[in-house]
């Protein structure tokens, strides 16, 4: 991908439809420390931005979207930029797909997953703004979640606000940064 960093160093992706909260999220996750923008793909909108996380990983922010991804014919494209990163990225290890916990998971995201599961990279969804409900409303909401993506897919609550999930979301990172290279690829260039 052009403007991509060299496929060096583990890489992790999160992405989300736009005012999921992924930048609240992103400033939550990693604060100010250690953190270096390294470069950004073409295009405005579309953009990915990759960050060096204390010089151990790199996070690639996936753009915003707001049309399906996937297979199908018709469909607008996410950006054949971001579905060929997510298929061919070698360094890529898995991605964290953010949903509002008050929306759960609508056809893009479900098609994402899908997606995902196609070229065999792990994922997990995260719940933002889980301050936003209740307790109960809150468990419900993730309970519901769950059942819909199945065991192989960890399912997160966060919230910005509180900082609830943060450990949770970092654990499930640092599992994939630490475990093996993905499937078919020998993590270099
Ligand atoms: P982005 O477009 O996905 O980067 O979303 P932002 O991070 O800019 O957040 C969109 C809106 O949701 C903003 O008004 C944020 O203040 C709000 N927001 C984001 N995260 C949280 C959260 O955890 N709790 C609450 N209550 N609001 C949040």
């Amino acid at each position: 991908m052009r403007g991509a960093p060299p496929a060096r160093l583990a890489e992790v992706a999160i992405a989300g439809r736009s005012n999921v909260g992924k930048s609240s999220l992103l400033n939550a996750l990693l604060g100010r420390r250690g953190l270096a923008r390294t470069s950004r793909t073409p295009g405005r909108t579309r953009q990915v931005n990759f960050f060096l996380v204390n010089e151990r990983f790199v996070l690639a922010d996936l753009p915003g979207y707001g049309f399906a991804v996937g297979s199908t014919a018709d469909r607008q494209s996410w950006g054949p930029l971001v579905e060929g990163f997510l298929r061919e990225r070698p360094t890529l290890r898995g991605v964290a797909l953010l949903v509002d916990a008050r929306r759960g998971l609508e056809s893009e995201e479900a098609d994402l997953l899908a997606f995902l599961d196609s070229v065999e990279l792990p994922a997990a969804v995260v719940a933002t703004k889980r301050d936003k409900l209740g307790r109960g409303a809150a468990g419900a909401a993730l309970a519901a979640l769950r059942r819909r993506v199945g065991d192989a897919t960890p399912v997160v609550g966060f919230s910005a606000r509180t900082g609830e999930g943060r450990d949770a979301l970092w654990r499930v990172l640092r599992g994939w940064l630490e475990g093996p290279p993905r499937a078919g690829t020998s993590d270099r260039l």
